[in-house]
């Protein structure tokens, strides 16, 4: 049988194994994170010593919040939190990851149809650049919740209030109403 490979870091003067800080990234739109982000984020600190939330720059349909303004949402919820910090980025996910010298990509899985997508994705990033992907399945009270439908219901009304955090509720009550014609 092939032997376990164990990855350390270094030894500890009594002998004893050190090892190395696993960190991963979390990319997305986060537009706004919800309670199911947040619920990823939670369960991913028990797998992982460093966890960055990586807010992509890039533009999205319908988009609400600017990425600093997801990002602050982000910094504030997250503050109390050892090891987790958040940060914006622009172009590939893979380089990236690289430039923060990431072990792992973290994302969240509710549906087959993330599946599906998350698989291409995650085999693509493999094949590019060697990273691997690690999935958290949604809770199941958070399964069907998305910052898309959540900003779509919030537009037409929708009590949203239990699916995000009471500070991005405010903050979308708020850009709904500047919005409103
Ligand atoms: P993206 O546009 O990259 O999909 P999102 O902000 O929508 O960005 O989602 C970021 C990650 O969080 C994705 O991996 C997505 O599948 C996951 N995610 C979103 N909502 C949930 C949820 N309710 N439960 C678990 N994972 C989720």
């Amino acid at each position: 049988m092939a032997k376990k490979s164990v990855k350390s870091f270094g030894s500890a003067q009594d002998g004893s194994v050190i090892k190395k800080p696993i960190r991963a990234i979390f990319p997305g739109s986060f537009d706004p994170i919800t309670n199911g982000h947040l619920d990823v984020i939670d369960r991913a600190m028990k797998l992982f010593d460093e966890l960055i939330i990586a807010v992509g720059r890039s533009p999205i349909k319908n988009a609400l919040f600017t990425p600093e303004e997801r990002l602050e949402m982000i910094a504030e919820l997250t503050a109390d939190m050892p090891g987790v910090s958040v940060e914006s980025f622009d172009g590939l996910t893979v380089e990236y990851a690289a430039k923060k010298k990431a072990d792992v990509i973290l994302r969240g899985l509710r549906s087959l149809t993330d599946v599906h997508y998350e698989f291409k994705l995650a085999m693509t990033n493999r094949a590019v650049a060697g990273i691997e992907t690690v999935f958290i399945m949604a809770s199941a009270e958070y399964g069907f919740t998305s910052s898309t439908l959540i900003r779509e219901a919030a537009a037409l009304g929708g009590n949203v209030s239990n699916l995000i955090p009471k500070t991005v509720y405010n903050r979308l009550q708020q850009r709904l109403k500047r919005n409103r014609p």
